[in-house]
Parts: structure tokens; sequence; C-alpha cells
């Protein structure tokens, strides 16, 4: 198959290592000049779904030992805040609303229930595979309001502008958005101004990146001093974009390099970008789980289409609400712990028991190590260097 199968070739992948192994054989833990003098270089992967990708082909059991992947805050998720969970399952116990989303955060805990939960007590909530679904429930239920509870980055957000478009097209009055789309750059800025994280790349998002091109990550490089690789999805795209990570410190460059061009253009996608400069506005704040309040970091609707804003039509609390004390999550997502550093991984939150949201999405870190068998890194890996898919008895999809 063109453009999958010679990015998981072993062979191409097994030279990679090899000249991931001889770079990094010139970062020897306390080498003088070294950027990583007492530490394994650390490289940030953003996307859950590389880390998703990572685990499945056992990538990190493949570098040496100098180099760290870090798990970063790339899953929307993984990244929604209780209290925006509570909103929405006020939303849903709205008699008069049918709250439509996405599967993966139904069974995300809220401060005291998830919408599963809610589902199961008699709220009116349905999964939908596009917000277009959403806009064809209200069409078919002229007498209730419907609601999309949309998440995501900017990969999603432009489905979601274009759906407001056909409702304002059509003159669907009963359709509305609650909106938590969220935005990458200034995330990564909030995680680079953090004292206690160190790291020293990134391997930049792809399918974010084919929305809004490889140019936005220049801040990272120019402001931060940070190399950015934009990454496909395969393992040799992955192992390849760490390589040129790499290439970039030994040599001394700090730039942004686009090694998904196969997908990914210098300024993304026009069409896409058109549609949610027309629809959405950036918020001033937004709150992440784990990070706090980020500026900038959020989209909110354009007052010109408030008809269809849930946060105008419907009064939301919008409660702030911490963490459960025992879960590390905020800490997983700055990259600062893994997962099994947290006290209940693996015991009180697992996928089918979550306590934590990182537990819940399929590209979760704490998902990810769980369902991939590395329950404790610290024992031998269970998956092959033969880049064979790994596959535990605990993935469930
Ligand atoms: S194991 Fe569960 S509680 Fe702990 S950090 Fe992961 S998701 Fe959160």
């Amino acid at each position: 198959m063109k453009y999958v199968h010679e990015f998981r070739d072993p062979q191409r992948a097994q030279g990679i290592l090899r000249q991931i192994e001889a770079i990094a054989a010139q970062f020897p833990p306390g080498s003088p000049g070294s950027s990583a003098s007492d530490r394994p270089l650390r490289i940030m992967e953003i996307c859950g779904g590389h880390t998703h990708a990572i685990f499945k082909y056992g990538l990190a059991d493949l570098l040496p030992d100098t180099v760290e992947l870090i798990h970063g805050p790339g899953c929307p998720v993984c990244i929604m805040p209780k209290g925006r969970l509570d909103d929405a399952i006020t939303l849903a116990q709205n008699p008069q609303v049918i709250l439509t989303t996405f599967g993966d955060v139904l069974r995300v805990p809220g401060s005291s229930q998830s919408l599963l939960q809610a589902k199961a007590q008699g709220a009116d909530i349905r999964v939908v595979y596009s917000p277009l679904d959403a806009l064809q429930i209200a069409i078919a239920h002229p007498d209730r309001e419907v609601v999309f509870f949309a998440i995501g980055f900017e990969t999603t957000a432009p489905s979601t502008a274009l759906t407001v478009l056909q409702a304002a097209a059509q003159g669907v009055s009963n359709f509305s958005l609650f909106c938590n789309h969220v935005l990458v750059v200034p995330a990564l800025e909030a995680l680079l101004n953090q004292p206690d994280l160190q790291l020293d790349g990134f391997i930049g998002p792809g399918h974010v990146s084919m929305v809004i091109g490889a140019r936005p990550y220049r801040v990272i490089a120019e402001r931060y001093g940070k190399p950015v690789v934009v990454s496909g999805f395969e393992p040799v795209d992955i192992l390849q974009s760490l390589w040129m990570v790499l290439d970039q410190l030994v040599t001394g460059r700090c730039t942004v390099e686009n090694q998904y061009s196969r997908l990914v253009a210098e300024d993304g996608n026009a069409v896409a970008l058109g549609a949610i400069a027309q629809v959405f506005t950036v918020r001033e704040q937004f709150e992440w789980r784990g990070l706090g309040e980020i500026p900038a970091s959020g989209l909110r609707i354009h007052p010109d289409y408030a008809q269809f804003d849930a946060e105008v039509k419907f009064s939301l609390p919008h409660p702030h609400v911490d963490d459960h004390r025992a879960c590390a999550c905020g800490d997983i997502l700055r990259g600062v712990k893994k997962p099994w550093e947290c006290k209940v991984f693996g015991t009180a939150c697992t996928p089918d028991s979550p306590l934590g949201a990182c537990m819940v999405s399929s590209e979760g870190a704490c998902a990810a190590y769980y369902n991939y068998g590395q329950l404790d890194r610290r024992r031998p890996a269970t998956s092959s260097a033969s880049l064979a898919p790994s596959h535990s008895s605990r993935v469930r999809r």
C-alpha cells in the first residue's frame, strides 16, 4: 500500500536506528557541551497519536538510553478539565437538550460522574462520528435543542466550523456547539515557560499540522531555542523525525523541519483555516487539565454566529474542579512523570475503571502504557524489535 508499507519497513527502521545510535553516542550523559549534561536527551512527542504509535511498535524500547521520549499534552480528551465535563453533563441533564459528542469523551470522569453515567440515569446523550451527524439529529428533532460537545485541536475545528456554516445556510435554529476546541502552539509555549520541564526538542503533531502547516512552530525554535520536526504516524516516520531532531541538536541548528511533507504544507490548509477564522474567535484564557489557564489557547464561537453558541443559549456554571487527589494526570500531561509513577496506575485506575482522563482516551499516555503491557517500565519490555505491532491482551480498541 503506497505511503504505508514503506513507512513500516523494518530494514529502513533499523538503518535509521543505527543513525540515531551514532548521534546519541555524541551526547553521553555528562559530556561537556551536551545540552543534556546529566540526563538523557528529552524529546517530546506532542501528539497522543504519536504516543500510541510509539507504544504499538515498541519504538521507545529500541532507543539508546541517552534518548528519552516524553509524552506531551496533545490528547484533546486528556486535557479537558473536569469543570468543562461538568458543564457538558449540566447541558445533558436539561430535558430539552440532546447532547451529542464523540465516544472517547463519554467515560472521562467529571467531578461526580461521567457522561456515560449521566446517560445511564436518563440524560439524552448520543455518540456521533462527526458534527454533521449532530446537525442531522437537530434537523430530525426540531422540537429539541441539539448541542454538539465539540473537542479537539485544530485538527477537528474545521469540520465543526463547516457544520456551523451549514447550519446557518440551512437556517437550523435548534443546533448549537459547546465549543472546547484548543490550540497547540500556546500550549507548547505554556509548557516551555514552566521551570521544571527540561526538553531538548519536539516531534510536532502531524494531524494538527495538516491544518495549520509547519510555519506556526517557528516561535518554538526562534523564541525558545527548541528544534521542531513535524512528523507522520508510521514507525519509520517517527524514527526519522527523531533522527532529524537529534541531527539539529548535534549540528547546533535550531529550526522547524517537516518530515510529513507528503501531507503537511508550510502554510497549512487555506480552506480549513478560512473556516476556523470565519466561525471562531480566540478566547482570552482556556483552562487545561494539568496546565491551568493558558492565554489565547482556546476557541469560542464568533459573535456573528452567537445563535449557535451553547454558552450563549444556556446558562453554564463553568466551575473549576480540582483533579482527584491520587491522580497524577497533570504531571503526565506536562511530561514530568511517567504513568507508572502515579500511585493508582494499573490498580485503582485502569481502562475499565479510570480515575483520570489519561487512562480513558485511546490517545492517553496512561492507556498506552497499560494497553501495551508497560505496567512497570523497569520490567523487561514486551515489545519486539522487529517493528511488528505489539498487541496486548488488554487492547480493547
Ligand atoms: S494512572 Fe489514572 S489517575 Fe494516574 S495519572 Fe494516569 S489516568 Fe491519572
